[in-house]
């Protein structure tokens, strides 16, 4: 027996509980705006506490991809979906297939994707009961691991930085401290050195070190010290709010720009602060919008093409440069600025089709 409930619709946001005791799947899907057009947003799978626990987490994150689609220029609205379980234990097809029979019943109001604790190998099972899913294998036609992307898009946004800062978008003789060197972080990380930048790394995962040191010469260094590093750019590209009040003063990099989400614990606090030391920061859902400018390509009229993603990939440089600008002429921080302009966005929109 399955269950599927809207739990509850507050201003725009509609929350809906998934629940197929078959499988043993519960699932909590959060449309938070459709002003720009439907809800795509992954599907995460971690373990919660407690029910309240999820659904904040999945609120939260819905919420950050409205103004991340949004300020990305997609025609996009913001969703996501949690999935409560292990994603080591608790996986089957059958599981993901009941979650796409969810996703379909909202008809195309909600896309999937994957997200941590799910992969494009899940999707394919989702696929198999709905036609709203994304991030799909190159083989059945969709767009595979969205990674590269996004380190294209952060390579861009970097540069926008640089330009700001040293009047040159230049890597040459830049350095450059890494914090993750994963799936987006190892190719950013390759890119930036072949293009003359001395590369510092961190990473929990000792291999990926070993890698990145033979294979471009980074220098490995301390997972607690990466970020007090006297660089030009310090990248967080592993987890969030690896800014917070303790390393916030730790920092001496003149840029801050990476993949990870949720960069700063607290933008209104880090934000600011990061402003008032004179520290550049790229806002982490402005220049990580690769990913999901990469997997909008697959809904395309024709199909996905890579060039049209790294083509729209590339246009982050435009936007981290709007956003400076905005972010000088307001007398604000860019975390303010990339707000105003994700949320200005879908308030013209609004206006319009009133
Ligand atoms: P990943 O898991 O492949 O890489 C993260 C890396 O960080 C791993 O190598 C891990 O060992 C390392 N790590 C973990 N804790 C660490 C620590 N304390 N210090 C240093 N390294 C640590 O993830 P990814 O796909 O490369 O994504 C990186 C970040 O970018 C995540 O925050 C993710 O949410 C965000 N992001 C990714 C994409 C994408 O397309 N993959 C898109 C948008 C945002």
């Amino acid at each position: 027996m399955s269950i599927f409930r809207e739990m509850e619709r507050r201003d725009s946001i509609r929350m809906y509980f998934c629940h197929d005791p078959d499988v043993g799947l519960k699932a909590i899907i959060c449309i938070h705006d459709l002003t720009l057009g439907p809800a795509l947003g992954g599907v995460r799978m971690s373990v919660y506490q407690t029910t309240e626990e999820a659904i904040r987490d999945v609120q939260r994150l819905a919420r950050g991809m409205t103004y991340k689609s949004s300020a990305a220029g997609l025609d996009l609205g913001g969703g996501k979906a949690v999935i409560i379980g292990d994603p080591d234990t608790d996986k089957s097809p059958a599981f993901f297939r009941a979650f796409g029979r969810f996703v379909n019943e909202l008809n195309g109001l909600y896309i999937t994707a994957e997200d941590i604790g799910t992969a494009v190998s899940d999707m394919r099972w989702v696929h198999q009961e709905t036609r709203w899913v994304t991030g799909l294998s190159k083989r059945m036609g969709g767009s595979g691991d969205p990674s590269p992307v996004t380190a294209f898009g952060v390579y861009n946004g970097m540069r926008a930085t640089l330009e700001q800062v040293f009047s040159s978008d230049s890597f040459s003789g830049r350095s450059i401290a890494i914090q993750g060197i994963g799936k987006v972080g190892f190719p950013l990380a390759c890119r930036l050195a072949k293009e003359g930048a001395r590369i510092f790394v961190s990473d929990t995962n000792e291999v990926v070190l070993k890698k990145a040191h033979q294979q471009f010469g980074a220098i490995v260094v301390p997972v607690d010290e990466i970020h007090t590093l006297d660089v030009d750019i310090f990248a967080p590209c592993a987890r969030g709010g690896s800014i917070n009040p303790k390393t916030v003063k730790q920092i001496r990099a003149k840029i801050i720009a990476g993949a990870a989400n949720n960069q700063l614990e607290d933008d209104k606090v880090q934000g600011p602060l990061l402003e008032q030391r004179g520290i550049l920061y790229a806002p982490d859902f402005l220049i990580n919008a690769g990913g999901v400018i990469n997997v909008y390509q697959e809904l395309a009229r024709g199909g996905y093409r890579r060039d049209k993603a790294l083509a729209l990939a590339a246009k982050i440089y435009g936007r981290i440069k709007q956003v400076i600008n905005i972010a000088s002429v307001e007398g604000i921080p860019t975390t303010e600025a990339a707000m105003m302009m994700a949320k200005d966005r879908i308030n013209r929109h609004k206006k319009k089709r009133n």
